[in-house]
């Protein structure tokens, strides 16, 4: 207790922001993040408002020798961004975007969400690379790579990013970019966290919208058959305004979905096309649109920024989560195979197994560019059980694990370390690579030799 009582009187003296412990009414809101299997007690929140606090609070976790976990969107698999009786740093109150229409960039604090990001960005027309729920920060998001619907187009959120300020383990102050600490600058650019406490993020913007074309069509899982067969004719020549991923799931129980449907199995088709005639989108859909007889189809105009808070419904805070993910390069008969038995397998109404259209402009990026190293796959996907209630966990956790040993044969070498949900060495290892896992160790090794970071699965 005097322990408790020494840190929050230092951090008090020292932090402008919050500082939150046990009892205090946002201590529970903010020390779990979007994963609530992660139920864990910082010893203190300090809700960094700046700079100044984020070394105030490093300075004083490391005098205690406390673990520190950072948050910002709050939105990591792996529980990452809490911790059990360490200093949690909260980005939360750092929400600032400042537009540079004419050189078309933003420069934006760590607390800011993909839904406040896009606000402020298409307030001029502009966006970059972001997450498709807008409740996900961008400061983890990017630092791992960051794929989103403009990856086609306009390459990772991460190949967006011109510079960021990070204060490392010693307090300094310093600017990754491609003129200063390029080291660091690569690392960050899909290495993840750890490396330091990223305060800004400065990154290149892209005429979008602000009206695009997007929706989703769902049809029963029955047509799965036929569904997948039209995609694999579209992903075969997609150009890259398209944006385009399919997913099973238990039609949610939503009033813009029909009765009849609501809890049956469905396969969801989620596109849109980015590029500025809508009509060459309409096009390239029609096919896919016509297959079978869908349930719903809601494609049309729409704003770039209500498209991008589409999916909010279907992931709330405050279920458990895990899953598995890889990449595959086409649609084979075989993975087509494979990905509806492992779907029919699914535990429980709100788990779902999807796949995203990657390629185009993220696949041209040069892959030893930055520490992001999976340019190859045409696929990405993912298994991902959500559930409210802990007694499912094992049967959750199982049905991922048997998703993942099904793909496995199709799987490509190379996974995307954001869509981890194991965190240990090994994983990271395999995720990125030899080459890459050697250079980040030897960056991590130079800018924080003491790991005082040390919560996000690598090195
Ligand atoms: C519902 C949901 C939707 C998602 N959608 C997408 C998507 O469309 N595209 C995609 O690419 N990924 C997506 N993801 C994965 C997402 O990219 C990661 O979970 C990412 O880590 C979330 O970032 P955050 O800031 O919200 O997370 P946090 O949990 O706050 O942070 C995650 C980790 O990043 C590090 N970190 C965070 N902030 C900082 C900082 N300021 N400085 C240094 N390190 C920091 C921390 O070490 C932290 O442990 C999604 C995840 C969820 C749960």
């Amino acid at each position: 207790m005097l322990a408790t009582d020494t840190l929050t009187d230092a951090l008090r003296s020292s932090v402008r922001g919050d500082i939150l412990v046990e009892g205090d009414p946002l201590y529970d809101e903010r020390r779990i993040g979007w994963n609530a299997m992660y139920d864990r007690r910082p010893a203190a929140i300090a809700r960094c408002t700046g700079v100044a606090d984020v070394q105030a609070a490093i300075a004083i976790a490391r005098q205690r020798e406390l673990p520190i976990a950072v948050r910002s969107g709050g939105h990591s698999f792996p529980g990452a961004s809490t911790t059990e009786g360490g200093l949690l740093l909260d980005m939360g109150p750092m929400q600032g975007v400042t537009v540079d229409p004419k050189a078309r960039t933003a420069v934006a604090q760590p607390g800011v969400t993909w839904g406040l990001f896009d606000r402020e960005t298409q307030a001029y027309g502009l966006a970059t690379t972001g997450g498709v729920v807008s409740t996900t920060g961008i400061a983890g998001l990017t630092l791992g790579g960051g794929i989103g619907r403009l990856q086609r187009m306009h390459g990772l959120t991460c190949d967006n990013v011109l510079s960021f300020d990070v204060v490392l383990a010693d307090g300094s102050l310093v600017r990754a970019s491609g003129d200063e600490n390029t080291d660091l600058y690569w690392a960050l650019r899909g290495g993840g966290g750890d490396y330091g406490v990223v305060t800004s993020f400065t990154y290149r913007l892209h005429r979008v919208g602000p009206e695009v074309l997007g929706g989703m069509v769902m049809w029963p899982v029955e047509q799965a058959a036929e569904v997948l067969a039209a995609a694999r004719t579209v992903i075969a020549d997609a150009p890259d305004p398209l944006s385009f991923q399919i997913f099973f799931i238990d039609a949610p129980r939503l009033e813009m979905i029909p009765a009849d449907i609501q809890g049956q199995p469905m396969i969801v088709l989620g596109a849109s096309w980015l590029g500025e005639r809508l009509t060459d989108g309409e096009e390239v859909l029609r096919e896919i649109r016509k297959v079978g007889t869908p349930a719903i189809d809601t494609i049309g105009p729409i704003p770039y920024e209500i498209l991008q808070s589409l999916s909010d419904v279907l992931a709330p805070f405050g279920n458990r989560t895990y899953l598995k993910t890889g990449f595959v390069s086409d649609l084979t008969a075989d993975v087509v195979e494979v990905m509806s038995t492992v779907s029919a397998q699914r535990v429980g109404s709100t788990s779902m197994f999807e796949f995203v259209l990657m390629g185009g402009e993220l696949s041209r990026v040069d892959p030893d560019a930055t520490a992001y190293s999976q340019r190859d796959g045409e696929l990405c996907w993912n298994a991902i059980a959500m559930w409210p209630d802990p007694a499912e966990t094992e049967a959750q956790v199982a049905w991922c694990r048997d998703a993942e040993r099904e793909m496995a044969p199709h799987t490509l070498p190379g996974r995307y370390i954001n869509f981890l949900a194991d965190a240990d060495d090994g994983d990271v290892r395999g995720a990125v690579g030899d080459r890459t896992f050697a250079r980040l160790t030897e960056i991590k090794e130079r800018y924080d030799p003491d790991r005082v970071f040390a919560r996000n699965p690598n090195l």
